[in-house]
């Protein structure tokens, strides 16, 4: 049994719905496949339940209507496009218009209640997968296929409450996972799983995190004891860059897990961060695929370490964070500053990316961008002494991470890394190695981001091989 997930470029329209529809058709044996909302449906559903709250209410209701308008037209439209079987259509059209009306109802509510809660965020998010699970097993069901959309409550992931960045209750997922899934595959039905959206243990709707459809496949895959999780994307693969950034980026065929962990922390879009974990808990090979180029052979991450001709296997850039400096000689008396910081932010589920202190009485650490004002306001809460004078927060920076598991103990490497930076002039602000030694991570002005990641990638990988 194997997962396949597909991201939102490969089910944006009705010609890329059908290339996944043949993926599918074309894969002997039993799967699940698991997918994301329409391109852009997700930011749009964000976009619009942020502009409504801010709206007169004399312009919420044409406001609404129009958004609603426009996401169901696209969603029928695909439909239509792709399926011509009537009673299929009739049927898929008839749960399109029930969920836009869904829609509608809560986003009149948010708007005129200008209440915006990140319970009704992660309710009117979850609208992008439920409507593409729709088109989506429609589809293989017009092509012969038996199929079930099922969101990702109903497939069995079941979270804690923390909205907008649920974590799954493993213990138990397992048993809800293969209860829904295991009835369905011995029927030959192929389940058609929402990504990103799960539920609490009240069926409250919960989301895993921006891009959490890998997530969502990845712990699908672990718990069916899939023999393989594969993610179908708009790339080849993992890339030794962003292509954005680098177009002479190329594939990586293979990479460790903890590589691939480091990978996507620090920046590196095409998977989740948090998706690794699962498969690498039992060992379960994760591969990159193109839907638009299915003949290639991707990006393999097992658990053997491999190294490549170039030590550094890939660069990335992590912008969406920022640096708190916390500054006081009273810190030099107080024990444990650190400890206590840890226990502040994780007491409000905010990761440490970097954490370095300069001297006893200077501690700086990077947190992403959208937990900074819960941060500042956990630490002037938390440290109600006057232990801390100053607290500073620069958002105009950047995380530049080198990735290679050849990095382990080559010596001089990061010296080298570090004088390619001077040489174009840039100024490292901070610098943190993990204790994997498989990167290197340091921090740069925001502006400095492109020109770092184009010459890390020339001197440690073009001009390598
Ligand atoms: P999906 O919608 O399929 O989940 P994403 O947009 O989340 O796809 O991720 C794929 C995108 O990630 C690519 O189109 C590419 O622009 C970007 N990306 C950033 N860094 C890398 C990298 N190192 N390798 C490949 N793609 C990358
Ligand atoms: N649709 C969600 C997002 O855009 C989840 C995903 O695509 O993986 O973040
Ligand atoms: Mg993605």
């Amino acid at each position: 049994m194997i997962v396949m997930k597909f991201g939102g470029t490969s089910v944006g329209s009705a010609e890329n719905i059908r290339a996944v529809a043949d993926i599918i058709e074309k894969k002997d044996g039993r799967k699940i496949i698991v997918v994301s909302a329409m391109a852009g449906v997700t930011d749009s559903l964000h976009d619009i339940a942020h502009r409504i709250i801010d709206l007169p209410n004399s312009v919420i209701k044409k406001e609404v209507n129009q958004f609603i308008k426009g996401i169901r037209g696209k969603h029928i439209n695909t439909t239509r496009e792709l399926i011509h079987d009537k009673r299929v259509l009739e049927e898929s059209v008839s749960m399109i218009d029930d969920l836009s009306e869904k829609l509608e109802t809560v986003l009149l509510g948010v708007g005129y209640l200008e209440d915006l809660s990140p319970k009704s965020m992660d309710y009117i998010l979850s609208f992008g997968e439920r409507l593409s699970i729709i088109i989506i097993s429609s589809v293989l069901e017009s092509r012969n296929l038996k199929a079930k959309a099922l969101t990702g409550h109903e497939a069995g992931i079941v979270t804690d409450s923390n909205f907008g960045r649920a974590h799954p209750l493993h213990s138990i997922l397992s048993r809800n996972i293969r209860e829904s899934i295991n009835p369905l595959i011995e029927d030959d039905v192929i389940p058609v799983v929402a990504g990103f959206i799960a539920a609490n243990s009240e069926g409250t709707i919960t989301t895993l995190g921006r891009g959490g459809s890998d997530y969502t496949a990845s712990l699908l895959g672990r718990y069916l004891k899939a023999s393989e999780v594969q993610i179908w994307t708009d790339v080849d693969g993992i890339l030794t860059a962003d292509p954005g950034i680098v177009p002479e980026a190329r594939l990586i065929p293979t990479l460790s897990y903890i590589e691939a962990v480091d990978l996507a922390y620090f920046g590196a879009k095409v998977i989740h961060s948090k998706m690794i974990e699962p498969a690498m808990d039992v060992n379960i090979p994760v591969r990159i695929k193109n839907t638009f180029n299915p003949g290639g052979e991707g990006t393999l991450i097992v658990s053997k370490q491999e190294k490549m001709d170039h030590v550094i296997k890939a660069v990335t850039a992590h912008g969406d964070v920022g640096i708190v400096n916390l500054k006081g000689v009273g810190m030099i008396e107080t024990p444990n500053i650190s400890g206590k910081l840890f226990s502040l932010l994780g007491g409000r589920n905010i990761n440490i990316l970097m954490i370095s202190g300069s001297s006893e009485s200077n501690l700086s650490f990077v947190i992403k961008k959208d937990s900074i004002e819960d941060a500042v306001d956990a630490i002037s809460t938390g440290f109600g002494d006057n232990s801390i004078r100053s607290l500073e927060v620069v958002e105009d920076v950047c995380i530049i991470t080198v990735v290679g598991v050849g990095m382990q103990g080559t010596k001089g490497l990061a010296a080298r890394v570090f004088q390619s930076v001077a040489d174009v002039d840039v100024n490292i602000i901070m610098i943190a190695q993990g204790s994997s030694e498989v990167n290197i991570s340091f921090m740069v002005k925001g502006g400095d981001r492109e020109k770092v990641v184009k010459t890390l990638h020339k001197r440690f990988i073009e001009d390598v091989a």
